[in-house]
């Protein structure tokens, strides 16, 4: 391997060769004292003078890294005419090929390009991945190649091979690993393949999918999303967030659009039970978070029933990112120390819903799935004494590419029903709290029309 050039970008290509085992060639008339350092430590076969294109014989790789365009363009293009590849410091274009950065945890490694984008962003990144990487992930590896070939043995089939590695690398043989206890996360890996071929046993997670932006999502719920078997969804979480689990995982969408009930709750019962029954890995993936009008309770008690182990991965409601969005305190020192969720659905009656009497002591109310019953709800409320000049916000589509914000007051809350273009999913947040909100280039709640009138 040839390294042409004298200073920073010269030891910085040098350096990448001497990680190899080939001993390089360098031709460097003044070497910097950094690269001087290296030539002296180093097998490096150095020649103190400038580039001649007889240094190309029997090169398999040339780095241009003089620091000199004109010159690194001259290196590049006799390499090319000789047919050697060629890379050229910060020239893409020059390049025959790139080093990318590389993050060894031998035998894994990551390499990592920006073409074109510079060193820092590569840097940046590298930075970024080596925090999310053990330091003994390699010798994790290493011992996961051991049991390998006596894996395939003992589980000829996908799912159940699948299943173990999945265990492997995140129960407690990796616990030990990074322990530093070699030997005893040998003897976790032995039983583990002992108890390959015991049923299996189905699992379900009811995990909250957070308001729509896929980077709210937990660490958890992607965790449980990338070791379902199936993934079974309603129609509010999108469609990335879905694609997040592994492609070959069944999904199954029991989606509720207003209206039209596409599976009622009995039958979404009946599938969780039977996929688990049948020994899958079941993510119940739902907007928000599952515990919040997402009927998780009867779910709960079907898994219950039927004996099924599971677990709840909470997640972001949509009342905490619509409020986020909106930059609203949902309580506020003197203003406001309640905080309800409530829903505007089961409002049948003529009765006050309960939570009036708290937005009267200034709680602040979050309505959800409150749009076709917003006139409802802001009757109800000033029918309980609420001033009609208490302020709102209702946010469609919180966190997703299309949100919108409305604000207004009580008064004008029941004109949320003409808007006929929200068709999205909307949270009505109500109370005093609201008014402190960034509200400034909301649309306005009431049309000037509607206010005319
Ligand atoms: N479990 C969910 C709520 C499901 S009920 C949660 O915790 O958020 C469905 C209602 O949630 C919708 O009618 C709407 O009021 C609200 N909702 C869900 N996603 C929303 C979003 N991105 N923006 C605004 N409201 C949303």
């Amino acid at each position: 391997m040839l390294v042409v050039g004298e200073g920073a970008q010269a030891v910085a290509k040098l350096r990448l060769v001497l990680e190899t085992e080939a001993v390089p060639r360098l031709i460097a008339k003044a070497p910097v004292t950094e690269l001087a350092a290296l030539i002296v430590g180093h097998d490096v076969d150095h020649h103190a003078r400038g580039f001649r294109e007889a240094d190309l014989d029997g090169a398999v790789l040339v780095f241009a890294a003089t620091g000199k365009h004109d010159c690194d363009a001259a290196i590049v293009a006799a390499a090319r005419a000789r047919g050697v590849p060629a890379n050229a410091v910060d020239r893409p274009e020059l390049c025959d090929f790139f080093t990318p950065a590389l993050i060894n945890r031998a035998p894994v490694a990551i390499a990592i390009t920006s073409s074109g984008a510079g060193p820092v962003l590569t840097q940046k990144i590298r930075a970024r991945i080596e925090t999310l990487l053990p330091p003994r992930l390699g010798q994790l590896a290493a011992l996961a190649a051991s049991f390998r070939p006596a894996a395939e043995k003992v589980m000829p089939t996908g799912s159940k091979r699948r299943r173990f590695w999945s265990r492997f690398f995140e129960g407690p043989v990796a616990d030990q690993v990074y322990a530093g206890r070699a030997d005893a996360a040998c003897r976790e890996a032995t039983r583990l393949l002992g108890q390959a071929n015991a049923p299996a046993e189905g699992f379900v997670s009811l995990v909250g999918a957070g308001p729509g932006a896929a980077d709210l999502l937990t660490l958890r719920a992607q965790r449980a999303l990338l070791g379902a078997d199936v993934i079974v969804h309603d129609r509010l979480v999108p469609g990335a967030i879905i694609a997040l689990g592994r492609r070959d995982a069944e999904r199954i969408d029991v989606g509720k659009a207003k209206g039209c009930h596409s599976k009622s709750q009995d039958e979404i019962n009946a599938i969780i039970v039977s996929q688990a029954k049948a020994g899958r890995r079941v993510v119940r993936l739902k907007a928000g978070d599952p515990l919040v009008f997402g009927r998780a309770g009867e779910e709960m008690a079907a898994l219950r029933q039927a004996g099924i182990a599971f677990e709840i991965v909470p997640g972001v409601t949509s009342a905490l990112a619509a409020a986020a969005e909106a930059e609203i305190p949902l309580t506020l020192r003197g203003v406001a120390s309640d905080l309800v969720f409530a829903t505007g659905h089961d409002q049948a009656g003529d009765t006050l819903p309960a939570w009036a009497g708290l937005a009267l002591s200034g709680a602040t109310i979050a309505v959800y799935m409150a749009r076709s019953v917003a006139g409802k709800v802001a009757k109800r409320l000033l029918d309980a004494g609420l001033p009609a000049t208490t302020p709102v916000a209702v946010i469609e589509n919180a966190t997703r590419n299309d949100q919108r914000l409305f604000a207004g007051t009580l008064a004008e809350l029941p004109a949320l029903g003409d808007h006929r273009d929200v068709t999205g999913p909307a949270l009505i947040l109500i109370g005093k709290a609201v008014g402190q909100g960034a509200l400034a280039d909301a649309e306005p709640l009431a049309r000037r029309e509607t206010l005319a009138a």
